[in-house]
């Protein structure tokens, strides 16, 4: 049986049987990886806590043909603040459940996956609602359809701009103002990520403006995926 060596990031696990798992893992080389983790229910398994959801693993799996199965695992980062700070975990879920949806099962996908490990990072150091909010619009960018914020939408007229509606996938002005309303403020912290300004973003603390960009880039993340996010509204912390 052919194998394979990756890193990866367990974004979900289901119970299989009366001893398994099968853990989602969104790895670096191999995109989204679903694998069997063998025994890991039963009590004093050493493999199960490192395949909970959020980790970050090295693995060795056996290549199977629609499941794979976990050979060898090993603990990276656990992210241990996140996991002990219900205002960060919910974020945290919301990104992983995002990430399962978009990612395609065995197709190379370095970039989602760095995106992913950087903001959970960033999350595990410290809170900040711009952290969820801009995860959203980057993952909007990878999917394509990152959001237009330098102009009008609609008739590319420089504002301002005072509203962001998901169906045009940007700004617009005043005259073709129509979806959600949106402050000065949120419009400027678009146009930081849009110029390169995630860093200095996330610095932001936390403030209703940091808040409204995150609700704003949820809204704008599940229209694009056509569904509600599960994790964003199961009352972990967030509410719309
Ligand atoms: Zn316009």
């Amino acid at each position: 049986m052919a194998h394979f060596d990756d890193e990866g990031i367990a974004l979900r696990a289901i119970r299989l049987g009366e001893t398994d798992r099968i853990v989602t893992f969104l790895t670096k080389e191999n995109g989204k990886v679903r694998a069997v983790a063998k025994g890991v229910r039963r009590p004093k398994n050493r493999i199960g806590s490192r395949v909970e959801p959020l980790s970050h693993v090295s693995m060795m799996c056996w290549r199977g043909r629609e499941l794979d199965t976990i050979n060898q695992v090993e603990l990276l980062e656990s992210f241990r603040a996140i996991r002990s700070d219900l205002d960060r975990m919910s974020p945290a879920l919301t990104m992983l459940e995002m990430v399962d949806q978009v990612a395609l099962e065995r197709s190379e996908s370095p970039e989602l996956f760095a995106m992913l490990l950087g903001a959970l990072r960033a999350l595990d150091n410290r809170y900040s609602p711009t952290i969820l909010g801009a995860f959203c619009f980057k993952l909007l960018g990878l999917e394509g359809v990152g959001p237009i914020a330098d102009r009008c939408a609609a008739c590319e007229s420089e504002g301002p701009l005072v509203a962001f509606d998901s169906a045009i996938g940007g700004l617009l002005c005043q005259s073709c103002r129509r979806g959600l309303a949106v402050s000065p403020e949120v419009v400027s912290y678009l146009q930081i990520l849009g110029t390169g300004g995630l860093a200095r973003l996330l610095e932001e603390p936390a403030s209703p403006t940091a808040t409204a960009f995150e609700h704003l880039g949820l809204a704008a993340m599940e229209y694009h995926l056509g569904r509600r996010l599960r994790s964003a509204h199961s009352g972990l912390g967030l509410s719309h």
